[in-house]
Order: C-alpha cells, then sequence, then structure tokens
C-alpha cells in the first residue's frame, strides 16, 4: 500500500513501524470508525463475523496527549490490557517502553525488536520459570512486595534491580482497585527494603498502582508522598540513593487524564522537587487501548414480545464484553446504519423499542444491554461497540465454541490522516 500523508510526526512514526507499514490502513475522510465499519462490510456479503477497528490516529492523539500534558514522564505500556500486535508495533514506534507481567507478554514485546531493557517486568509475584526466562533475555527491572519474592529473585536472576511496590492509599475510587492484593504496607517497608539489600538485589526505586480507571486524581498525590517515604527509608537504611519512581496506570483518556497530569505534576513538584537525576515512569494501558478500538457485531437472532426487541449478536460476555464482569465496564451500542448516516431514515427521528441484547452463548448471564432503547433492528444488521479497546478481548474465552480470540483486527486512521494515499 501506498504511504499516507500526515500533519502528525506520531502518526508518521506509526504507520512506517514494522508490524505496521506492510498491512493495509484504511484512511477515514469523516474521523470516525463506523464510516470504515460501512466500508468494509459489502452488502452481499456473507461471512458475518465480528471485528475489530484500531484506528491509528487515535493513538497518535493519545501519544501527542500524553506529550503534551506530561513528556517528562515515560510510559510503559501495560501489555494485558490489550496485546494485539500492531498496537504494540505502534507504541513500540513511539519510543513507548512495556510493563510485562509474564514470559508471554515479554515474548510478544521481544518479538517485536524490542530490545530488553524497556521492558519492567511489573508482576511482583513471578513464577519461577517466568524469572528465569526474564534473566536469559536480559529484563533487568521487576517490582516486588514480599521477602518471599527476594528469595526468588536471589535465586534466579541476583542481577535484577528492583522496584518496591508498595500500596496505594486512596485506591477506593478507582474502578479496579488494585490494592487489595499488591503493594506493601508503610510497616512492612523497612523490612523489605532491608531484605533486599542484603541479598544483594539492588532497590532502584518504587512503584504502585492507584487502581484501574479512577476519577480520583488526588490518589496519585497520596501516592507519591508515600514514595518519598520510601526514598527517605532508604536513604536512612544507608542504602544507595533510589532513582526510579514507577507511577503505575489507572489513566484514561479525556478531561480527568488533564486533571491527574497536573495533580501529579505538582505533586512530584511538591514531594520530589529537590531530587535531581529522578526518572518517573508510568505503566498506562486504558489510556492507549480503550478510545482506539472499536467492535463490529452482527445480530444473528431476533425476538419480539409485544414492544420487547430481543436480540442475539455474535459477541458477548464471554467474549470481548467480559469487561462487563471483569472491568466492571458499562457498554454502549449504535446500530451501524445510524453511526454512519445520522439522517438514515432508518435511525432519524425513528421509534426505538425498549431492547435487550444477548451474547452468542447458552447461558443466560451472557446478556449485554437490557432496557436498552434501540429502533426495529433485522437479522444481519450490525450494532457498533465503541471503546472496547481496554481489557476486551485479551481476557475472552472459546466459551460454546465462541473463539474470542480469532476475532479481527482492521486498521484505520482517522484526523491526523490527511492528504492522498499515494502509490
Ligand atoms: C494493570 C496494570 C497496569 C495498567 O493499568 P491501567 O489502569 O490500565 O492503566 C499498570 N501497571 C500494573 C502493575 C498493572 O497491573
Amino acid at each position: 500500500m501506498g504511504s499516507i500523508a500526515t500533519s502528525s510526526k506520531s502518526l508518521d512514526a506509526i504507520l512506517k513501524a514494522p508490524g505496521v507499514k506492510n498491512k493495509e490502513v484504511i484512511r477515514l475522510s469523516n474521523g470516525k470508525s463506523t464510516d470504515f465499519i460501512q466500508s468494509f462490510i459489502s452488502p452481499n456479503q456473507e461471512v458475518r463475523d465480528p471485528f475489530y477497528v484500531l484506528d491509528l490516529g487515535m493513538v497518535s492523539s493519545l501519544m501527542d496527549q500524553w506529550n503534551s500534558s506530561i513528556p517528562s514522564i515515560r510510559p510503559f505500556y501495560a501489555v494485558k490490557c490489550n496485546h494485539e500486535p500492531t498496537l504494540l508495533a505502534a507504541l513500540a514506534a513511539l519510543g513507548v517502553g512495556f510493563d510485562c507481567a509474564s514470559q508471554a507478554e515479554m515474548e510478544a514485546v521481544l518479538a517485536l525488536g524490542v530490545s530488553a531493557d524497556q521492558i519492567v517486568f511489573a508482576n511482583p509475584c513471578k513464577a519461577e520459570t517466568h524469572i528465569k526466562f526474564a534473566a536469559s533475555v536480559g529484563v533487568n527491572l521487576t517490582t516486588y512486595d514480599s521477602p518471599y519474592e527476594i528469595e526468588k529473585m536471589k535465586k534466579w536472576h541476583p542481577k535484577c534491580a528492583l522496584l518496591l511496590r508498595i500500596k496505594a492509599g486512596d485506591d477506593g475510587n478507582a474502578r479496579c482497585p488494585l490494592g487489595p492484593k499488591y503493594g506493601a504496607l508503610p510497616e512492612e517497608v523497612t523490612q523489605l527494603l532491608q531484605a533486599a539489600h542484603a541479598a544483594g538485589l539492588p532497590v532502584v526505586g518504587v512503584s504502585f498502582h492507584v487502581g484501574s480507571a479512577t476519577t480520583y486524581s488526588l490518589a496519585y498525590r497520596s501516592a507519591i508522598a508515600a514514595a518519598k517515604e520510601v526514598f527517605n527509608t532508604a536513604l536512612q537504611l544507608g542504602m544507595p540513593r533510589m532513582r526510579t519512581l514507577n507511577i503505575g496506570g489507572g489513566f484514561f483518556a479525556g478531561p480527568h487524564f488533564e486533571e491527574a497530569a497536573v495533580t501529579i505534576k505538582d505533586a512530584l513538584q511538591l514531594y520530589f522537587g529537590n531530587e535531581t537525576d529522578l526518572e518517573v515512569v508510568s505503566e498506562p494501558g486504558r489510556f492507549f487501548a480503550e478510545t482506539a478500538f472499536t467492535l463490529a457485531t452482527c445480530i444473528i437472532g431476533k425476538r419480539v414480545r409485544g414492544e420487547l426487541r430481543e436480540y442475539w449478536i455474535n459477541d458477548g460476555l464471554y467474549g470481548s464484553m467480559n469487561c462487563m464482569l471483569y472491568d466492571h465496564a458499562t457498554v454502549t451500542a449504535t446500530p451501524l446504519a445510524c453511526t454512519s448516516d445520522p439522517t438514515n431514515p432508518k435511525c432519524n427521528g425513528v421509534k426505538t423499542y425498549p431492547s435487550t441484547v444477548f451474547g452468542p452463548t447458552c447461558d443466560a448471564l451472557d446478556t449485554i444491554l437490557t432496557d436498552y432503547q434501540l429502533p426495529d433492528l433485522q437479522v444481519n444488521d450490525w450494532l457498533v461497540f465503541p471503546n472496547m479497546g481496554a481489557y476486551t478481548a485479551c481476557a475472552g474465552s472459546k466459551f460454546n465454541g465462541f473463539d474470542t480470540s480469532a476475532i479481527p483486527t482492521y486498521l484505520a486512521c482517522s484526523d491526523p490522516c490527511i492528504g492522498q494515499e499515494n502509490n
């Protein structure tokens, strides 16, 4: 395919990335991925399986947003959020590092040609075989929050640098708090620092995670304050000065991101203003993935009971919409006919009905939307779900023979893609 003229440096980098440049990228004239979805679906197409559209223009805009708000904080993308190879390749081309939690995630990132020093093995509790793997490929930075982890590291990867993962106090406002599972308590810090030091493992800094999708930006401030305490404790214990602060993830695109960015910058100034050589990094997952993916599903079944319309579609709670269970997400859907043409008489001012949308499996739990207003739709109509990039396909199953991992991803490019395709 030819190159696409763009107005954005980050988008240029993405489109030239190995892993992207040989793939077809559909340019969107009106900036909407539904436009592309429409163009992909030909009227007489018999296969109507679900598919994703990844908007590379959105990924580039998110990177630009990050760089304009917190340019000095380097992101290490949390691979667990969405491991679609094209997304990983695009982020690698932007100079983003990677947060990996397992051997398979490290392998996926290394396979892109990313070097091992761009990876943080950010799982405080690791299987020994995965630690051995990290040692063999040179991934030399990990997190810990328990003395047992130090024993394993000493045995299998004694040259690895450590970040002490502390519990962020204020994660109650997050959609998915991580505090119940991870992070050292303040009273455990001294012992954990001493134990690592005694084992000869360098503790180079502190990490935390305020919980995923937090709307409470002050959570970052209290966690940064707590991290400073750990830096001080290490000095008091006569350990080498720490130089890395990893502020984790929790971000999502939109106004909350700007608010979080301001809070973080203020807190860094307040608590770490006099630290020279401090390296601040982060592990955003949702921020780079959520809004970049749109899911197209097809109606495969219908039932009418009075006013009520019931539809079955070909993805559901055991597939992409597992995010409703595990990620406490709320999903929205629009009939494709309406997103691509809001003036379509099928949608505009047309009567809507209270509708239920079921997934394809034979479990009644597999219900995606209830009492949801939709026009009268038919079997083979398409339903489009926006913002489906975070914690969706990656956690889906093969239950009942509906294989989530088989859902393909097509590439599109919205807003920043301007000019003509030239061959
Ligand atoms: C899940 C996770 C992330 C990503 O979190 P988001 O809320 O998606 O940004 C980052 N770091 C660690 C250690 C995680 O477990």
